[in-house]
C-alpha cells in the first residue's frame, strides 16, 4: 500500500531527547495527539482534536479536512512518535531527489555511497568537487526528501508539500525539547 509521510526531526541529527514524556504530555495536552491505537503492533495516534490547527494545509485535502478519516488506505490518518533511537538514521522513500550542494548546488548523483558512509560515521564531512566547501550528508540540499536523526514524528496521510507545520507547532516542539524542528516529506509506492 502508498504511503505518504510528513516527518519532524529536529534540525540537528545529533540531538537527543532529554524528556521523552515532557513532549508526549506537551502533545497530548495540546490535542495534536489523539487516542491511541494498534497500528501493526505498533502504538500509534489518532490526530487529536487541534491536529488541524497545528499542521497547515496549503490546499484542499478532503479527505482529512472533512474529518471522514478512512481505516486504511492511502489517507488514512496516524501518528508515530519514534525514538530516541540508538543511532542516527536516515529516511527517505520513492520521492527522493539528488541532493545538492548547499553553496554552489552541485548535484551529488552518488548520494547512496554518501549516506552510507554518514551511517557510519555520523561526524563525517564531505567535500564538495566543485567549490570545495566541506559539509554534511545531513546538510546537503535534499529538498524535503530526506531526513536525518534519532528522533521522528511521523504523520501518515499527508501528501508531498500538501501541508507544513504551523509555526505554533514548531515553537511548542521547540518549547518542550530545547531544539528547532525542520520537515520533510516520504512517500512508497
Ligand atoms: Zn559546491
Amino acid at each position: 500500500m502508498a504511503e505518504n509521510i510528513l516527518i519532524l526531526y529536529p534540525t540537528s541529527f545529533n540531538t537527543t531527547l532529554a524528556d521523552q514524556n515532557k513532549l508526549l504530555t506537551t502533545l497530548r495536552e495540546e490535542q495534536f495527539l489523539g487516542e491511541t491505537i494498534d497500528f501493526a503492533g505498533k502504538q500509534h495516534y489518532r490526530p487529536g482534536e487541534k491536529f488541524m490547527m497545528l499542521i497547515t494545509f496549503l490546499g484542499c485535502s478532503p479527505m482529512i479536512a472533512s474529518g471522514e478519516m478512512e481505516k486504511d488506505g492511502e489517507q488514512y490518518c496516524h501518528i508515530a512518535i519514534e525514538g530516541p533511537l540508538e543511532r542516527p538514521q536516515f529516511l527517505a522513500g520513492d520521492n527522493i531527489k539528488i541532493p545538492r550542494c548547499p553553496k554552489c548546488g552541485h548535484p551529488y548523483d552518488k548520494w547512496k555511497t554518501v549516506v552510507d558512509e554518514w551511517l557510519e560515521k555520523p561526524n563525517s564531512e564531505i567535500i564538495c568537487p566543485d567549490c570545495g566547501e566541506t559539509t554534511s550528508a545531513t546538510k546537503l540540499r535534499w529538498r524535503k526528501s530526506a531526513g536525518f536523526g534519532q528522533f521522528f514524528i511521523k504523520m501518515w496521510g499527508i501528501f508531498e508539500s500538501e501541508a507544513v507545520p504551523s509555526p505554533n507547532l514548531l515553537s511548542l516542539l521547540k518549547e518542550c525539547s530545547g531544539f528547532d524542528w525542520q520537515h520533510c516529506y516520504i512517500r512508497n509506492n
